[in-house]
Parts: structure tokens; C-alpha cells; sequence
């Protein structure tokens, strides 16, 4: 197949070794794994996704919407705040609802009584490498904090959220914050269905220590009887996908840039956010430097700086890795640059072109 770049490669193959970690973990812990669709809603991989895990977990009606239509199985609705047109229709895509605070609790509680209702609990520790990011920040708004009032509400629940990890690698870390949740929480979750712990846990990592993740879960879900729930984002998804891109230029200033045909800030806006380089895996030791840039109008919009084994030059191809979470959910129309388009390479190794975009797409993107 002819692909013109840029485009956005799943691998599904490279998916199905995390899916098979997820699945390792319930078969042994019991701990049932939601995809966090605001990490990743690309939606071309369900049929494949939904064989390994056991739902999606949404951050909006929309989202709420796509598990229920295109993933299926069980969808937790979860929101930051939801509107009065939000809880109208949330009922019918999804089972579980989560509130953040006990004030969209009661005032939506008559609303929704029938649903499998949830609360969001902020236990104030976290673990992240970014103040943007961390849910415990000072002032977080995220999750409740006070426990009385928790006591209070407790009748009306079914289960709760703790959301508190971002990338955490560190079992050791995890191991003693659940056990921290434990204690402070533990008498609470004894009326409870259902805890979930959220996503950011880096389980489908190198070397991470499953065996142990896997028992501290189902002695957790053991001691308070209790399904645990995991939400897994960029978990799930990590290293299954890359931005394929050619270099359209070079030029020189101090150094030599190799403008390619996409942009951090309309296609891997993160980079921009967390100030964090590409991964490009054809770099490494070689002997030509180039600084990899973006072909947007922005000063700063720059991939990274790296050595390749050979000089580039316009039609030379650049992949980024690390592609897929949240990162398709983000791309943007700006500059009116060209939509990479969403190619999935299938088990069987055939690639499909899933989705191209084209000037309509802009234009309707606005009006
Ligand atoms: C973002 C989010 C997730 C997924 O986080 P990852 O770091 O991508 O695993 C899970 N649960 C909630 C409530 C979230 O906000």
C-alpha cells in the first residue's frame, strides 16, 4: 500500500502484548481493567481491545457514549462536573456513574438512584512526575477529601474512585499508598461493591514486578471484599504506535533543522505541555545532527534534537514513537496543516487505512 505521510501507525501486534499483561493481571488478581478513553479513543482497535479488558471508563458524555457504542461491556461515566443534559442522557450508555463531589451527588442522586453510583475520594496522595497533572495539588478540585462527609453519603454508594498515579513505575510506591488507602478508607469500603484505583499505574512496563502487583491487588480486593477496578490509559496502550512523518527541508541556523510534515502542537501536542522530546527510534549514536522540527508557524514547535547514522534530506522518513496516548485525542486543526491520517497494520500484517482527512474536515471543524 502507497501511505502518505504523515500518519498516525497502530501496531496491533505491539497493542496485544500490553492487552495480554491486562488480561494476566485479571485472570490472577480478580482486578477488572476499564480503558480510559480520554488517553485513547481510537476507536479502529476495539474489536481487538475489547477481547482483553473489561470495558472503558469515560470523562464525558461523548465519551461515555463511544464505550457504550463501540467498545461495549461495562462503561463507567465518570465527570468532573456533568451537566442536567449530561445526566438526562448518561443512563443509557452507561452503568456505573462517578461523581467528583458530594454536591453533584445530591443534586443529581433522584436522577440517577437506578445507576450503580460512585464517588470520586481524593486520599491526598499521589504520584506524578508533573504539578499539571497531580490530582493531589493544592487546591486540587478532584475527588473528596473530607472523610465525615463521606460517612454521611456512604448509603448511597456503591463504590469509589481513587485516581492518583500518573506514570507510576515504582511498586514500592503503589504498594504502600494502597495500603495507606487501606487504612484510612478500609471500614468505609466494608459497605462497598466496588473500589477503583484508577489508571497511571505503569504495569505493562519492562521488568515491572506483575507477580507482586497481582497479589497486592487481590489482597486488597480479599481483605475489604470489594471488585477492584483498574483504569488503565496510556497503560494500555503505550509504544503500540507511531507517527510516521518525511522531512519536507533542511535548514541551517547554528545547526541543521529538518523541518517534517506534521507539528508537535497540532499532532503530539503533549510534547509541547510536559516540554518533553520526541522518541525517535532510527536516532541514536550516529554521526548527523539535526534538530527534528514541525511545520507549523510556531517558534518552539520542535520534536527534539538527535543524531542519525545518515545525513537527511527532503523524502527522508522520521518516525515518532509513542504515539498513541493522549495523543490522537488531541490533535488539533491548527494552521490548517494536514491531518495525519489513522493506519492500522492488523494482526495477520495487512495495513489498513482506517481514516484520511481532507479539507472538508477543516472547514467543518469550524463554521
Ligand atoms: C486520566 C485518567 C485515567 C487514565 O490515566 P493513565 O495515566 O492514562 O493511565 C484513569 N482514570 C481517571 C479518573 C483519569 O482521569
Amino acid at each position: 500500500m502507497n501511505l502518505i505521510t504523515p500518519y498516525y501507525l497502530i501496531h496491533e501486534s505491539k497493542l496485544l502484548k500490553n492487552l495480554k499483561i491486562l488480561k494476566h493481571v485479571r485472570d490472577i488478581s480478580g482486578a477488572k481493567s476499564m480503558l480510559a478513553l480520554k488517553c485513547f479513543s481510537t476507536w479502529c482497535v476495539f474489536n481487538l481491545m475489547k477481547k482483553y479488558m473489561d470495558g472503558t471508563t469515560g470523562s464525558s458524555l461523548y465519551e461515555a457514549r463511544l464505550g457504550h457504542e463501540k467498545f461495549g461491556k461495562e462503561v463507567h461515566a465518570y465527570n468532573v462536573a456533568f451537566s442536567k443534559e449530561d445526566i438526562r442522557e448518561i443512563k443509557r450508555y452507561a452503568d456505573k456513574i462517578i461523581f467528583n463531589s458530594i454536591s453533584q451527588l445530591k443534586m443529581f442522586y433522584k436522577d440517577v438512584r437506578t445507576m450503580n453510583i460512585g464517588l470520586r475520594v481524593n486520599p491526598q496522595i499521589s504520584y506524578s512526575h508533573y504539578d499539571l497533572a497531580d490530582p493531589a495539588r493544592r487546591y486540587s478540585r478532584l475527588g473528596v477529601i473530607n472523610r465525615k462527609s463521606l460517612l454521611k453519603v456512604l448509603p448511597l454508594l456503591k463504590g469509589m474512585m481513587f485516581h492518583f498515579n500518573c506514570e507510576n513505575d515504582d511498586f514500592e510506591n503503589f504498594s504502600s499508598a494502597l495500603d495507606t488507602i487501606g487504612h484510612t478508607y478500609g471500614n468505609l469500603f466494608k459497605q462497598l461493591e466496588w473500589v477503583s484505583l484508577g489508571g497511571g499505574l505503569y504495569f505493562t512496563k519492562d521488568g515491572y514486578p506483575l507477580e507482586k502487583f497481582c497479589r497486592k491487588l487481590k489482597g486488597f480486593a480479599d481483605k475489604f471484599r470489594v471488585q477492584v477496578y483498574l483504569e488503565p490509559g496510556e497503560t494500555a496502550i503505550t509504544r503500540s504506535a507511531e507517527l510516521v512523518t518525511k522531512v519536507l527541508d533542511v535548514v541551517h541556523n547554528e545547526l541543521d533543522i529538518a523541518i517534517v510534515d506534521a507539528s508537535t502542537e497540532a499532532h503530539m501536542l503533549d510534547l509541547l505541555i510536559y516540554r518533553t522530546p520526541a522518541k525517535i527510534e532510527s536516532s541514536g549514536q550516529g554521526k548527523y545532527e539535526y534538530m527534528i522540527a514541525g511545520r507549523s508557524c510556531l517558534a518552539g514547535d520542535i520534536f527534539g534534537t538527535y543524531r542519525f547514522k545518515s545525513p537527511l534530506k527532503a523524502g527522508s522518513v522520521i518516525k515518532i514513537s509513542d504515539s498513541a496516548g493522549y495523543t490522537m485525542v488531541k490533535k488539533n486543526w491548527f494552521n490548517g496543516l494536514q491531518m495525519p491520517s489513522i493506519v492500522v497494520k492488523r494482526l495477520n500484517g495487512t495495513l489498513e487505512s482506517v481514516r484520511q482527512f481532507n479539507y472538508k474536515d477543516f472547514l467543518y471543524n469550524l463554521s
